[in-house]
């Protein structure tokens, strides 16, 4: 604040369409001060969350998401004009964040601890819940991966503090209104607007903050995995990929191109599970590219608000400007499909052919809609390759002979594979990466583990 009260221009975010390059709010950004206060005020609301009834945590957490369903519409709208998600994705993310909060909200009174066999006594386990957990959220997904990281948090009896990324705050803040509005008592769940280097940085410091749970790059998490080591503060991290589409010569190739292009293209392809590196086996690599072409021709990039869309914008000109690193004129573009002209930050669905698998767009993360694609040999070849990448977080293997799924599936150094699909996450089942995808596991039955530390109490039974 200045003299007058008024916060300096630098804490204000000018909130941009990424499909019309127009600004459409602005945002107060928390400085530290207010960080502090927000986590001050969470750390006095743990000690009466922790002691609220299972049962009744359960029934406010639905209640939250019973608000969240009846604002579907209004969220997904939300998001279709800060992030450029087409209609039909931002309707599915408002929808998950209500499902993950539905699931996590039958957790309260279904985390049991255990009674272990001893000489002497009884010997209990509880769960007792960590405290204020901070949870620091990227663009690409700014609704769900909020969600999987405070349903549970809060499941678990935590109380939590959010920070969205500051280019995508609006549907994070609208969040937290209405968890206020359906009777989470206040400081049980903020959500504070700002920079990472300010808010997000001061969670990682703060040492009331127990936890925190990252969604990011892969850079940045080695950043906050160093400084949460200070204080043994427990962390979660989701980061980067580089996912491999294993096309065999036995698989259904017809289907295998025609979904091709959804898992990598989808958001856009701002996605962490993108699968941008596609493997087919030499023999059908030529009879593939054929079908792949006329799949990828067919992706509807257009205004993401319009029912049809398939593909919006990418998310500002500097990731457009990155995404454009990776296609120079060094790079053998095999196709491409079309996108819309003038203002907004369209770049067209882009298949390459790399020289090797040496090369940056074969190696690296692009976040874009670009997908590589390289021939392999036999099944050693293909599971060589596909962990030939400092990334492990999700994965395709097409092929018709399930002992060859279940092996390759074994194979693949990867948190989350699909065979014959391209789908990685539901709330019901553990997501995660291995290597430098991340640390941990979100969702499924056992996210709450990840959100409590275990106490064993020993009872003597014996007479003083
Ligand atoms: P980013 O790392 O730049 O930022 C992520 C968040 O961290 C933002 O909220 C940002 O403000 C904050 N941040 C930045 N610097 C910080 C610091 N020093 N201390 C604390 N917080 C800080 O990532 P991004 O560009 O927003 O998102 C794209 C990346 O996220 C991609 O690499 C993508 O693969 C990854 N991602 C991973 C998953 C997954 O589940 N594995 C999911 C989505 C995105």
């Amino acid at each position: 604040m200045d003299s007058r009260g008024c916060r300096p221009l630098s804490a204000v975010h000018k909130v941009v369409d990424p499909s019309t390059e127009e600004i459409i709010q602005s945002v107060a950004l928390a400085s530290i001060e207010d960080t502090d206060a927000a986590i001050a005020k969470a750390h006095l609301a743990f000690d009466s969350w922790r002691r609220v009834a299972p049962a009744d945590r359960g029934r406010l957490l639905r209640r939250f998401a019973e608000a969240v369903d009846g604002a579907i519409e209004e969220l997904a709208q939300l998001e279709v004009a800060n992030a450029g998600h087409t209609i039909g994705n931002a309707r599915w993310e408002a929808g998950n964040v209500r499902d993950v909060l539905h699931y996590y909200a039958a957790a309260p009174e279904r985390h049991t601890g255990q009674q272990i066999p001893v000489a002497g006594g009884i010997d209990l386990t509880f769960h007792e819940p960590l405290g204020v957990v901070g949870i620091i959220v990227p663009w690409n997904f700014p609704m769900p991966i909020a969600a999987w990281g405070f349903a549970p948090a809060l499941a678990a009896g935590n109380t939590v503090v959010v920070k969205p990324a500051e280019v995508t705050p609006l549907t994070a803040l609208r969040l937290g209104e209405l968890a206020l509005e359906a009777g989470i008592p206040e400081g049980v769940f903020t959500v504070l607007a700002g920079k990472g280097s300010v808010v997000g940085a001061r969670f990682v410091s703060h040492r009331d903050i127990r936890k925190i749970c990252f969604t990011g790059s892969t850079e940045v998490g080695k950043q906050i995995m160093a400084g949460c080591a200070d204080q043994m503060k427990r962390v979660t991290l989701e980061l980067g990929g580089k996912s491999a589409n294993i096309v065999f010569a036995d698989a259904d190739l017809e289907a295998a191109a025609a979904s091709a292009p959804a898992g990598v293209f989808d958001n856009a392809g701002q996605d962490c599970c993108a699968r941008s590196r596609i493997l087919v086996q030499e023999g059908v690599y030529d009879r593939f590219l054929e079908l792949l072409e006329p799949a990828v021709r067919a992706v509807r990039v257009t205004h993401p608000a319009e029912e049809s869309a398939d593909m919006g914008p990418l998310i500002s000109g500097a990731q457009r400007d990155r995404v454009a690193s990776y296609v120079d004129d060094t790079v053998d573009v095999a196709f491409r499909g079309t996108a819309p002209e003038g203002a907004g930050y369209w770049f067209p669905p882009t298949v390459v052919l790399p020289g090797s698998r040496r090369d940056r767009v074969w190696r690296e993360e692009v976040f874009g809609p670009v997908v590589a694609v390289l021939p392999f040999t036999d099944e050693a070849d293909a599971i060589a390759a596909a962990n030939d990448s400092d990334y492990g977080l999700s994965g395709s293997i097409w092929t018709r002979d399930v002992a060859r799924a279940l092996r390759v599936s074994r194979g693949v150094d990867a948190g989350n594979l699909s065979v014959n699909s391209h789908s990685s996450v539901r709330y019901s089942t553990p997501f995660g990466g291995f290597k430098q995808s991340g640390l941990g596991r979100e969702l499924g039955p056992a996210a709450l583990d990840s959100f409590s530390e275990v106490k064993n109490v020993f009872i003597s039974t014996e007479g003083p």
